[in-house]
């Protein structure tokens, strides 16, 4: 090959070296470019989303809260559910001879039909049963709601058929004591506030005492109370208060019944709580306590709470007229200082032996003569529609605990 030749070609494939040299760099540059100009459209999309950064994290902080909010609701959820009674089916166990008992069936009717509610049932009592069947039909046809209106009788018996059960319990008081709903705070006075607070009031777990008594012809009988039972001066005025004297003075009657029945003698009695050893007191009157509060707002048993899981056992010993002066001025201050005529215990269950029959009552209604009383305390049994600015828990009051019985001489 000649040698022009051989400088020719070199010089060829120099300048096509050098011709791929520069299409390599000049496509080199371009995807740079493009690279360069991608990466700058990603650096600008991240500057974006780093603008709205503080956005996103406020609207996940709101999320979290929220969050927070539904935990805490279902956490607080058991105490909702116990405040809040939503009807399905409302029934009426009603006293027909008291005076207002027409006008509490149609306001309740009244009610139920605004709440939307399935028709009312009504129940009416009768002298031979004074409201357990009643409040048993009531259920069996499907009642959540039972409203006991009537006298502390028939809220008694109707609470007997409840208590244990989930049955909620109303209450219109139309009697002349109304212990039950005296020491609830319902608004006495206002018949239409006490029919929306059976029908919309708040509900509470309250205790009921289970009472058996054994009668002087030998016969058990049991009951469920709510307020207060016993045996003595106190059954004495109840059942020996005149009917006409209620209707004409209310509560006052029972103080005409009570200063007849002031002297009487002490009967004796053995006292035994919680299964201790029985005690022997000369008394004038034994009494269990699920709560204390009597009429014209005298509280007989200050530390007597309906939601404390203890019954309150009340001796009265009084040998004469200062004796009672004592009891009387005790009561009426509402003092818890301790006096010996009037001695209280409490416990979740006692038995009391009564030496000789005495006069015996629950709630106020009179049971005859009976031989013994054993009384056991059902806690947070029943379920009852109360006034929203009802008494408060016990849970935030003192609690005291069961002491015995100390020996005394008698
Ligand atoms: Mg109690």
């Amino acid at each position: 090959m000649p040698a022009e030749l051989i400088v020719a070609l070199a010089a060829l494939v120099l300048v096509l070296a050098a011709l791929a040299f520069v299409v390599g760099l000049w496509t080199g540059h371009r995807r740079l470019r493009g690279r360069m100009e991608e990466l700058h459209g990603r650096v600008a999309s991240l500057h974006g989303d780093v603008g709205t950064l503080p956005d996103r994290m406020a609207r996940l902080s709101g999320q979290v809260e929220a969050l927070d909010g539904q935990v805490s609701e279902i956490v607080e959820a058991p105490l909702i559910a116990r405040a809040m009674v939503h009807p399905r089916r409302v029934a009426l166990v009603l006293n027909p001879i008291k005076a207002e008992a027409d006008s509490v069936r149609q306001r309740v009717a009244a009610a139920v039909r605004q709440s939307g509610l399935p028709e009312l049932e009504v129940y009416e009592t009768t002298v031979e049963d004074p409201g357990q069947q009643m409040a048993r039909d009531a259920v069996a046809g499907g009642a959540d709601v039972v409203i006991a209106a009537g006298g502390d009788g028939t809220v008694r018996f109707v609470a007997e058929e409840l208590a244990g059960t989930d049955t909620t319990l109303g209450v219109i008081p139309l009697g002349t004591g109304n212990l039950l709903a005296r020491n609830l705070k319902f608004p006495l006075e206002d018949l239409d506030a006490c029919v929306n607070t059976a029908l919309h009031g708040t509900a509470r777990q309250i205790d009921s005492i289970d009472i058996k008594v054994e009668t002087t012809d030998g016969t058990t009988v049991r009951n469920t109370f709510l307020v207060i039972a016993g045996a003595g001066m106190d059954a004495e005025v109840m059942g020996d208060t005149r009917d006409d004297l209620k209707v004409k003075a209310g509560w006052l009657a029972y103080g005409e019944a009570g200063m007849r029945h002031l002297p009487g003698s002490r009967k004796e009695i053995s006292v035994s709580l919680d299964g201790g050893a029985p005690q022997r007191r000369k008394v004038r009157s034994v009494m269990v306590a699920n709560c204390g509060e009597l009429t014209a707002g005298m509280d007989f048993v200050p530390e007597a709470r309906f939601d404390d899981g203890l019954l309150d056992v009340v001796m009265l010993s009084p040998r004469h007229v200062g004796d009672w002066i004592r009891i009387a001025a005790k009561t009426l201050t509402k003092s818890r200082h301790k006096i010996p005529v009037m001695e209280t215990h409490q416990a979740t269950r006692c038995r009391v032996v009564l030496h000789e029959p005495m006069a015996a009552q629950l709630d106020g209604d009179a049971i005859g003569e009976v031989r013994s009383i054993d009384a056991r305390v059902r806690p947070d049994s029943l379920r009852i529609l109360v006034p929203a600015s009802d008494v408060p828990d016990s849970a935030a009051a003192p609690t005291m605990k069961p002491e015995s019985v100390p020996e005394e001489h008698v």
